[in-house]
């Protein structure tokens, strides 16, 4: 994209180097912007995710100095690569909007983690870009954190996402509804930040859709460089929809509801972005929607597939010319992968939900799976806890699963359950072991989210750091943990909205 960078400062760090690379401007610099970052009054870092930091070759020490803070928070240019805004378009709740694009974000570089592979460091709230359409370009310390934590539990829970390496503050005051808020900058990694909205941007450029998925095929699907190109372009589209498949069917097994699952927030790894107004299941009910924008239910949970496969089209259309110049011909082959979709995300939730009630994952009894669906909609039960109460139904003690959903509406379906985890295998502690290695125990619970994040925005990060912990082994129940494996009061749930953008 032509445009001009905003005076180019020079570097004044002390760091050691990053090792930034910067494939994607030299490869496809359609797409970005130099820019660089606001001057932030005071930058600290509040947060560091230290093993992260090293599985990226980076010194934690040398990032917690005030020059590692500057380089984190946008503040100060690195001295090894020049930062820029990424470019997109996207459907937001359905309509195009030609022009979105980093508007508080900037790409710091590239780096590489501890296997090898090519990841982004992004910054997000560093101020306005010329992507920033009126925004402020800022982001407050409870928003971030908000990422940071959520983020980092879908990672402890096996799930592909974007990983927070920190949060640093400003030193200014960002003005919100409900009054001004400590300002912050997020500094997260991703294995890149290619999304749909990427090719929808590109699409309606000249020349510039097939370099930006040439360059995504080598960056994440590697093995389909060399193919003949009437191959290529249909073999990335399938993987990007098997990857998509796959990663709903773990939202959905986990009760995760993304909140905003417009096409600039679907990546072309397949990996989790942007947790604005996300948030867990607690009661079990399709129709959950938590965002406060979200008026339709567009994106409530049960939606979440069904958008999904929406969103791919709209990646799909964007490859037509790409496929094969022929219009029809690309429209015939492209909607065929497209229709593996269903299939697909079906497969990896039944395998999911499989593993999950500890069974085996050929012939599974779909049946059964509805029915405990049904159960727990109309009994109102948690979501997360029902996994573990079953766990604890084949050691002998049913209190914790009466207690979800009474006895006398649960006994047929137990007992469906039971024979068909016994034809299987006998040793049922073992078979409940199995479970709740899969099964969380803890999710960031929104209640304790909330209380969490008003601590810390207060300047008390005690909750949030025992609550980080708790949510990074969701998998080991403990006892003196036990408050965190609770639903939220009632009065609580009922209430409860989240906010996009904040
Ligand atoms: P998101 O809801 O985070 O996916 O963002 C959607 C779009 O709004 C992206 O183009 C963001 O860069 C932009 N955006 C969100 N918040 C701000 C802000 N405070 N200032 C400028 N742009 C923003
Ligand atoms: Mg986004």
């Amino acid at each position: 994209m032509s445009g001009s960078s905003n005076d180019p400062a020079v570097a004044t760090t002390n760091l050691p180097a990053f090792g930034f690379e910067t494939t994607l401007v030299d490869d496809v610099p359609g797409v970005t912007v130099p820019w660089q970052g606001t001057h932030a009054p005071d930058p600290r870092v509040l947060i560091l995710n230290d093993d992260l930091a090293r599985s990226l070759s980076l010194d934690p020490e040398s990032l917690r100095t005030p020059d590692g803070a500057g380089v984190l928070s946008g503040s100060t240019p690195s001295a090894e690569a020049a930062s820029v805004a990424m470019a997109y378009a996207g459907h937001q709740f359905g309509n195009f909007v030609p022009l979105l694009g980093d508007g508080r974000a900037l790409l710091l570089g590239e780096l590489h983690d501890d296997r090898g592979h090519r990841v982004d460091l992004h910054l997000k709230g560093s101020g306005a870009t010329p992507f920033s359409r009126g925004g402020d370009g800022r982001a407050v310390v409870g928003a971030m954190l908000r990422e940071y934590l959520i983020s980092e539990a879908m990672h402890a829970l096996n799930i592909p996402t974007t990983r927070s390496l920190a949060v640093v503050t400003t030193g200014e005051r960002v003005l919100r509804e409900g009054g001004p808020r400590p300002g912050a900058v997020l500094a997260r990694v991703a294995s890149s930040h290619l999304r749909v909205g990427t090719f929808e941007f590109a699409a309606r450029r000249e020349g510039l859709a097939q370099p930006l998925a040439d360059y995504a095929i080598a960056r994440h699907y590697p093995a389909f460089v060399d193919l003949p190109s009437e191959d290529r372009y249909l073999a990335f589209f399938e993987a990007v929809v098997e990857a998509q498949a796959s990663l709903v069917a773990q939202w959905m097994s986990v009760g995760f509801v993304h909140g905003v699952m417009n096409t600039d927030n679907t990546t072309i790894s397949g990996e989790t972005i942007d947790y604005g107004p996300c948030a867990f299941l607690d009661a079990y009910d399709p129709a959950t929607v938590f965002s406060s924008i979200d008026h339709g239910g567009r994106y409530a949970y049960g939606n979440q597939p069904a958008v999904l496969g929406w969103n791919l089209a709209r990646f799909g259309e964007t490859l037509l010319p790409l496929v094969n110049s022929t219009p029809d011909t690309a429209i015939t082959a492209l909607t065929a992968v497209l229709d593996t979709f269903g299939d697909r995300y079906r497969q990896h939730y039944s395998a999911a939900m499989a593993r999950k009630l500890g069974l085996a994952d050929d012939g599974m009894d779909a049946a059964l799976v509805d029915d405990l669906h049904r159960l727990l909609t109309e009994h109102r039960a948690d979501w997360t806890l029902a996994f573990r109460a079953l766990a604890d139904n084949l050691r002998g003690s049913s209190a914790p699963f009466d207690s979800l959903v009474p006895p006398d509406a649960s006994a047929n379906w137990l007992e469906r359950w039971r024979t068909t985890v016994s034809a299987r295998e006998q040793n049922l502690p073992s078979v409940a072991d199995g479970m709740d290695r899969v099964n969380p125990a803890y999710i960031p619970r929104n209640h304790l989210v909330d209380a969490a994040l008003n601590a810390a925005t207060e300047g008390d990060l005690e909750l949030f750091d025992r609550l980080l912990e708790v949510v990074m082994s969701p998998f080991d129940r403990r006892d003196d943990r036990s408050d965190y494996a609770l639903p939220a009061p009632q009065n609580f749930s009922a209430g409860f909205q989240t906010f996009c953008g904040t």
